[in-house]
C-alpha cells in the first residue's frame, strides 16, 4: 500500500516505522521544519517506553531514571513507589531516534510540509500539503491522521534552574478546581521542569504556583529558563475516524489515546500506532479498517471506566479526596509500587475506600487483589 502519515512526532514515526518493515511504502509529512521541535512534552514515562517504541535502553537518551515520587496534597506528603521505574526523556533527541528508525527501514519523511486537505476518493485517499509557498498534491490507499492533540487543557511549564527533590512531584491544590495538577519533574543536574494544565489562565496559575511557599519548600529556584507547552488530552476518545480530515483514521493524541489520568500519551501513542499497523498486516489488508475498529472500540471502553472515575475524584470534596487517598490508598500503595502506565487498580482502591462499591461493580472493576 502507498501509506501517508500526517505528522511526524513520535506516534506517527513509530507508524511509519511499522508500516515499512511489513513492506508498503511510506511518506511521513510534518509541518515543521524540524522533528522533535518545538518542544511540548515533560517527557516523563516508565521504563516500558523501550519496549513500546522497540528501541534499546541505550538508544532512548535516559537523562534521569525514578523508582519512587511523592503526592503533595493539603498538608499530606505521600510517597508512591514505581514499577516499572520512570524517567526522563531528552525528548527531542527521542524524536530524532524514532525519525532516524523510521528512516532506516524506508519511510520518506517530509519535514516543513503541512497538510492541509485529505480525503477518500474512489478507493483511496487524495491529500494537499504546502511549504508555506506551493500546494502539492498526492494520492494514497491509507492516510493516518498522527498529528497530535486537537483539543485538551492548556498545558504550560518552565524548566527552571535550582535545588530540590531528587525525584517527581505531583501537586494537587485545594484553591484549584481539580482539573488538574502541578507538576515538579528534576531533568538532570539542578534542572526541573515545574508545570501543570488548565482550561483558563493557565500561566496565572503556574506563576502563583512558582512563588508559593508550599512549591518554595520543596525546590528554590534560582532561575527561569524557558516557557513551553501544548495541549493535554483529558477526555476519552470518541472514534477510530476522528479526524478533522474527511474518513481519515486516526491514532495517538490525536485519537485521545492517553493515559487519561495525567494526559500522558507516549506510551499510549506507540500500542495505537501498533494496533493501528498489526490491523493492516499482510493478508488482512482489506480488514485493516475493521481490525483497527475493533480494537479501538475495546480500548474505549476501558478507558471510559476510568474516566468515570476520574471525573469522581475530580469533582469531590476536600474532606473526601483526601479521604480518597487515604490509609486504606496509601497501604494499598505500600505494598503495591504503582505500576506506573496503568493508575486503575489505585483510582479503584481510593473509590473503595470512599464506599464506591456499587459503582466499581456495575463498571466491572470491584476485583480486588
Ligand atoms: C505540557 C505537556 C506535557 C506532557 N508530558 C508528558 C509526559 O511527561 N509523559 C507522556 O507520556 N506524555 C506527555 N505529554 C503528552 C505527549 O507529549 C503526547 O502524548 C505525545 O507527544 C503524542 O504523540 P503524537 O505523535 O500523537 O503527537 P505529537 O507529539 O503532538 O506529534 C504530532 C506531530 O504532528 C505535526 N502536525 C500537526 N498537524 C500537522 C499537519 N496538518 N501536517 C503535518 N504535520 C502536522 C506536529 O507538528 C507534530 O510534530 C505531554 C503533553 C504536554 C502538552
Amino acid at each position: 500500500m502507498r501509506v501517508i502519515v500526517i505528522g511526524g512526532g513520535p506516534c506517527g514515526l513509530l507508524l511509519a516505522r511499522l508500516f515499512s518493515l511489513e513492506g508498503h511504502q511510506v511518506i511521513v509529512f510534518e509541518e515543521h521544519k524540524q522533528i522533535g521541535l518545538p518542544r511540548h512534552c515533560t517527557g516523563l514515562v516508565s521504563e516500558n517506553i523501550f519496549q513500546a517504541y522497540g528501541i534499546g535502553k541505550g538508544e532512548a537518551h535516559v537523562i534521569q531514571d525514578f523508582s519512587a515520587g511523592e503526592l503533595l496534597f493539603g498538608s499530606k506528603k505521600m510517597q508512591i513507589g514505581f514499577k516499572p521505574k520512570a524517567l526522563v526523556l531528552a525528548r527531542e533527541e527521542f524524536e530524532l531516534e524514532m525519525a532516524l528508525k523510521a528512516s532506516l527501514s524506508g519511510a520518506e519523511l517530509k519535514v516543513g510540509q503541512k497538510v492541509i486537505y485529505a480525503s477518500k476518493k474512489d478507493k483511496g485517499y487524495a491529500l494537499k500539503t504546502t511549504d508555506g509557498f506551493q500546494v502539492s498534491e498526492y494520492l494514497a490507499d491509507l492516510v493516518v491522521d498522527c498529528s497530535g492533540a486537537k483539543k485538551g487543557l492548556s498545558g504550560l511549564q518552565y524548566e527552571v534552574e535550582g535545588k530540590g527533590p531528587r525525584w517527581p512531584q505531583v501537586y494537587f491544590e485545594e484553591k484549584m478546581p481539580r482539573e488538574y495538577f502541578y507538576w515538579v519533574v528534576p531533568e538532570g543536574e539542578n534542572r526541573y521542569l515545574v508545570g501543570t494544565a488548565s482550561r483558563a489562565k493557565t500561566k496565572e496559575k503556574l506563576d502563583t504556583f512558582l512563588s508559593s511557599s508550599k512549591l518554595r519548600n520543596e525546590l528554590n529556584v534560582r532561575k527561569v529558563l524557558r516557557a513551553f507547552g501544548g495541549l493535554v488530552v483529558v477526555d476519552p476518545p470518541s472514534s477510530e475516524f476522528s479526524s478533522a480530515f474527511d474518513g481519515v483514521l486516526v491514532a495517538g493524541d490525536a485519537a485521545n489515546q492517553v493515559k487519561l489520568t495525567t494526559g500522558g500519551g507516549l506510551i499510549f501513542s506507540a500500542v495505537s500506532a501498533r494496533a493501528l499497523a498489526s490491523a493492516f498486516t499482510s493478508n488482512q489488508e482489506n480488514n485493516g479498517f475493521s481490525n483497527y475498529a475493533k480494537w479501538f472500540y475495546a480500548r474505549k471502553k476501558e478507558i471510559y471506566k476510568y474516566h468515570f472515575i476520574r471525573s469522581l475524584y475530580l469533582n469531590l470534596p476536600t474532606s473526601l479526596f483526601e479521604k480518597a487517598f487515604g490509609k486504606r490508598v496509601q497501604d494499598y500503595l505500600y505494598r503495591h509500587p504503582l505500576p506506573y502506565d496503568d493508575h486503575s487498580s489505585f483510582l479503584r482502591e481510593g473509590a473503595f475506600a470512599l464506599g464506591l462499591d456499587l459503582i466499581l461493580q456495575m463498571l466491572g472493576l470491584d476485583e480486588q487483589e
